[in-house]
This record gives C-alpha cells, sequence and structure tokens, in this order.
C-alpha cells in the first residue's frame, strides 16, 4: 500500500460486505486491510475449530474483496497481536486515518483507541449496523432502570420492528412469549430421526487452514476431525435455508431436550454464521417468518426462536457494553476454585458433563442448555471462579467472542453480577437433567441420591448451595419454592449434605 487516504480494519468477525466500514469506500485512494495474529489464538487456549473457522471465513472474505475489486492487505499468520500490526503498517504507510467498525471486545475497543491517540492519528469507529438495536437505543432503554430484563426489552423490539405484532402493537397469537411450550423432553425412546445439519465440503482453503492448525496449535484442545461450518456468505445462506426447511419445525418444542451422542438436536447451529457477520439477523428473522407461513409451522416455534435472534442476542449485547468493563470482573458470590481439568479434556465420570464437554472438544458446539443447565449449572455450584469459566467459554465454542459470551456466561449461567439482567440463579439438581435428557441412565452417580458413594455429585453441590444461601433464596417469591423444599430435608440429612459437599469441592477433579 502507498500512503493511502484511509486505512480500513475489518476484523475476524466483521466479514460482511455490507458494513458499514465499506460504504464510502474510494478503492483508488483507501486501503483495507485484515490481520492474522497468533496472539487472537492464544490470548485463551483456543479450540482448534475456533481458530480454523475465523481463519478460513477470513481467507475466503478476503478472496471475495479482491474479486470485487477492493484495495487489500492481508497479513497472514502474524505472531504480533492486531494493535502492534496496525502500528507497523500506520507508521509504515504514514497513515492519517483509521476506519473501523466497533469491535466486539471491548479490550480490543480500548487498545485501538489508545492506539490512535499515541500516534495521533484520526480514528474513525462506527456502529456496528449488524445488530437491531442501535448502542444509543440501548443505552436509552436501559436509562434509570435498576434492573434489566429480556422480557421487556423483547417486546419493545417487537413493536419497534413490527415483527409478531399486529396493527395496534399487540403480540401474535395473543402472548408475547410462548417458552412454557418450549421445553419437552425427548420421548423416552429416544430424539427418533433428526434432519442432519446442513453439510458443506472442505475446499482447498479450509483444507490449507486446517492442515496449519493441527501443525501450529498441536497442543489446544479440541478435535478437527468433523469441521462442518459454514466459512462463506454462500455456505451460511445455505445453512439458514436448510435449518428453516428441514430443522426449525421442531426446534421450540425439543430447545431444551438433551440425549447422548445428539449434539446438534433441531438447533439451527447458525450462531457462528451470525456472529462472524456472514448472516444478517434481519434475513434469518425474515426467513423464519416466511418459513411459518409457508409450512403452517407452530407461532410457539416461531415465537421461540425469533425471542433468541431479537430479544438475547441484542440484549446481551446491549448490556456487554452497559457493564464493560466490570461485567469482566464481578464476583457476586466470591468464589474462588480454579476450573476442574476435565472441563478440558471431558475425561469424568459424570455423564451429563462427559457428553456436553465432549460434543464441545469434538465440535466446538453445544446447545443453549448444555451451556447453562449443564457445564454452567455445575461451575456455579462448585464455586469455580468466574474468570476462569469464561475463560474456558470463550476458548471453546466456535460462536464465542466477547459480547455474546461473557454476559452469557457471568451474567446468565454464574449470576456474578448478582442478578443485574437474571431474576434468580439458574440452578438445579441432577432432577432436572434426569427429566431433560437419558444422561443418568449411563451415569455412575444416582439424580436422586443426596450424599454418600452414589450421590449425583450435581445434586449435592444444588442443595448445599440452597442451604449456603437459603437467605438469599428466601427472600425473593422467584426463589422461595425452592427453599420450601430445603424444609422437607431432616436437619441430619442436611448437615450430611454440607458434609459431602464439601469432599467433593475439595476433590472436583477426581469427579
Ligand atoms: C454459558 C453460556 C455461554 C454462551 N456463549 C455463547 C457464545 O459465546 N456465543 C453465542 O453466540 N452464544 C452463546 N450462548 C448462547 C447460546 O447458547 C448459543 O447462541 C447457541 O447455543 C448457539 O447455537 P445455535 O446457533 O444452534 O442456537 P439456537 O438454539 O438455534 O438459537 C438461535 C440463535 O439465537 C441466538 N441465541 C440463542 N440464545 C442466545 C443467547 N442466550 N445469547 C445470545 N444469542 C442467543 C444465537 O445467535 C443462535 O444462533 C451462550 C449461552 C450460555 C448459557
Ligand atoms: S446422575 Fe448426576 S452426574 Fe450423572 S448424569 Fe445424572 S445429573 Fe449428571
Amino acid at each position: 500500500m502507498k500512503h493511502p487516504e484511509r486505512l480500513i480494519l475489518i476484523l475476524g468477525d466483521q466479514l460482511d460486505l455490507q458494513s458499514s466500514a465499506l460504504r464510502d469506500i474510494n478503492p483508488k485512494s483507501d486501503q483495507i486491510i485484515m490481520i492474522e495474529s497468533a496472539n487472537e489464538a492464544q490470548y485463551v487456549w483456543t479450540h482448534k475449530a475456533k481458530i480454523a473457522l475465523f481463519l478460513s471465513a477470513m481467507r475466503h472474505f478476503a478472496v471475495e474483496l479482491e474479486k470485487q475489486g477492493y484495495p487489500l492487505t492481508y497479513i497472514k499468520s502474524s505472531p504480533l497481536s492486531i494493535v502492534e500490526v496496525l502500528r507497523e503498517q500506520i507508521q509504515n504507510n504514514k497513515v492519517k486515518r483509521l476506519v473501523c467498525i466497533e469491535p466486539g471486545e471491548w479490550r480490543l475497543k480500548q487498545a485501538l483507541e489508545a492506539l490512535a491517540k499515541d500516534l495521533g492519528i484520526e480514528l474513525e469507529m462506527r456502529e456496528d449496523e449488524h445488530f437491531y438495536c442501535s448502542r444509543q437505543e440501548f443505552v436509552e432503554w436501559a436509562a434509570n432502570k435498576k434492573e434489566f430484563r429480556l422480557e421487556y426489552f423483547y417486546r419493545l423490539m417487537r413493536k419497534r420492528h413490527n415483527i409478531l405484532v399486529d396493527r395496534e402493537g399487540n403480540p401474535e397469537g395473543g402472548q408475547w412469549n410462548f417458552d412454557q411450550d418450549n421445553r419437552k423432553p425427548y420421548a423416552k425412546k429416544g430424539p427418533g430421526i433428526i434432519d442432519a445439519p446442513a453439510s458443506f465440503e472442505v475446499d482447498a482453503i479450509t483444507q490449507e487452514v486446517l492442515d496449519w492448525v493441527q501443525k501450529t496449535y498441536p497442543d489446544h484442545p479440541g478435535s478437527l476431525d468433523v469441521f462442518n461450518w459454514p466459512v462463506t456468505r454462500e455456505q451460511a445462506v445455505q445453512a439458514l435455508e436448510y435449518f428453516v426447511e428441514y430443522r426449525l419445525r421442531n426446534f421450540g418444542v425439543y430447545q431444551d431436550a438433551m440425549w447422548t451422542d445428539t449434539p446438534f438436536g433441531w438447533h439451527s447451529i447458525l450462531s457462528s454464521a451470525l456472529n462472524l457477520k456472514l448472516l444478517n439477523p434481519r434475513e434469518v428473522v425474515n426467513a423464519v417468518l416466511v418459513a411459518w407461513r409457508k409450512y403452517s409451522l407452530d407461532l410457539s416455534t416461531i415465537e421461540g426462536f425469533i425471542r433468541q435472534i431479537l430479544g438475547w442476542r441484542e440484549f446481551v449485547r446491549g448490556m456487554y457494553y452497559l457493564d464493560m468493563p466490570k461485567m469482566a470482573q464481578d464476583n457476586y458470590y466470591q468464589h474462588q476454585r480454579p476450573l476442574p481439568k476435565w472441563y478440558w479434556n471431558g475425561q469424568t465420570q459424570m455423564a451429563c458433563m462427559k457428553d456436553a464437554i465432549g460434543q464441545t472438544l469434538q465440535y466446538g458446539y453445544a446447545h443453549h442448555i448444555q451451556r447453562l443447565m449443564v457445564t454452567g449449572n455445575f461451575a456455579l455450584l462448585a464455586e469455580i471462579l468466574p474468570q476462569e469459566v469464561c475463560e474456558w467459554y470463550l476458548a471453546i465454542y466456535v460462536d464465542a467472542i466477547e459480547w455474546v459470551e461473557l454476559p452469557n456466561t457471568a451474567g446468565m449461567a454464574l449470576f456474578a453480577n448478582g442478578g443485574r439482567f437474571t431474576s434468580k440463579p439458574y440452578i438445579a439438581s441432577g432432577a432436572y437433567i434426569k427429566r431433560m435428557s437419558n444422561y443418568c441412565g449411563s451415569c455412575k452417580y444416582k439424580p436422586e441420591v443426596r450424599y454418600g458413594e452414589d450421590a449425583c455429585p450435581i445434586t449435592t453441590l444444588y442443595w448445599n448451595f440452597l442451604i449456603k444461601h437459603r437467605d438469599q433464596f428466601e427472600a425473593s417469591p422467584r426463589t422461595r419454592l425452592m427453599t420450601a423444599n430445603l424444609k422437607r430435608i431432616s436437619d441430619e440429612d442436611q448437615k450430611e449434605i454440607t458434609l459431602h459437599a464439601q469432599k467433593i469441592l475439595n476433590h472436583l477433579d477426581d469427579l
């Protein structure tokens, strides 16, 4: 590049040709820059498939930019951080203006601002228009609120974007939320035949990346044996079309269900394509609305799905920027235990954890209830330091980018911010996992046993947690029922539970 007027930075999760960073580009005087940085792969001990997905998607996007005649500098496999590479490029090429979309990671945003200040150049950080809700809109919604609830935000978004509402602004079907209809387990015999997710051939670009990742990061967690993630816009659109045609129909009802060797259930598996910005949430919502009419699908399924995209996804992003950097430090319960080693290799005797972690290592994927009520639930009950848990989630899921990972992990799963946007800690005993899965059938432990050799560690730790935090749970009408159940357990048994829990907590690595 020769002294470009503006340097336009495109990050690995901003792979959108319609992005506002490219809107006013002048190919004669501006230069785009994309950077592969080893630092990003090593910042946390990242799953091989996540590294491969980002690199492959970036390289495919670079090909697309070049095909369209954009001036691109693509820095491959740099040992430096993104900011260090930028510093070099800006200085060597006497760049005066840097343009980018606001990063999905607070740390990088701060670093870019500091770099621009340090070098005395102009930084134009543009709004990420991928989202329905702008940062300013969320700040306005949040103003003067002490606690933040998805439900009210979601209703506002439905009305503002005219989605599943009638002309008067009332919800389609007379209800805003059909969550109660979306919590069924699979049948006793199992989930039956589930249409497999769309599949994609590994092309030469992806193969080169897979080989390189295997060679460069052999000790990183996870496997590359089955790599089936959409890496181009075209593949992402195919994944969406395939989902709405074949898998959406049962998404709602079995959204929370789990079953051994059923890693994807009826889920969409669209999060990585959405988060890399290969897909826009508007096209996902529109495709679902079209499929609803075309295939006469249940409103509860459609609403349940749209709530995730228009509700949760937008909500957690708003909360992330509102609460950073504090969100990353919060530790409401002051939990300090290290993460058990088997989170990184799946070698545990607890069948539910083994399955959820095992599939995570294999694919870089687990669905929401596995993340929230299996690995997340355990981490909260076992009093693990939130920062270690968040690091694991950020490293291990292919769709993990901090703006979405951190609020879900620290805020939702771990209650680390004391319930700023959840009304109660999400905790459950083995009984919940037994109801929603077949895991317990093959487990060494028994979900209904509260202490002793056979006791399910999740059940023991659940009751221990309630005993410890009895006052907190008593105080809220949302959780009082849980302590009411505690009253049915004799004082003697409660003592045994506490003793057994202490043993477990002292030897978490042995479970
Ligand atoms: C502890 C924990 C950590 C999580 N970390 C991430 C993460 O790093 N990245 C990520 O994208 N999601 C994360 N989630 C949310 C959710 O689990 C995933 O989005 C979902 O499992 C992805 O699979 P899917 O595409 O098949 O989703 P589906 O179940 O098919 O849902 C459809 C889409 O809705 C969106 N969505 C659903 N739930 C949420 C949510 N709670 N927050 C934001 N978006 C949501 C996703 O874009 C998803 O693709 C996390 C949840 C928990 C409990
Ligand atoms: S018995 Fe407990 S540890 Fe075993 S699968 Fe069931 S819930 Fe998980």
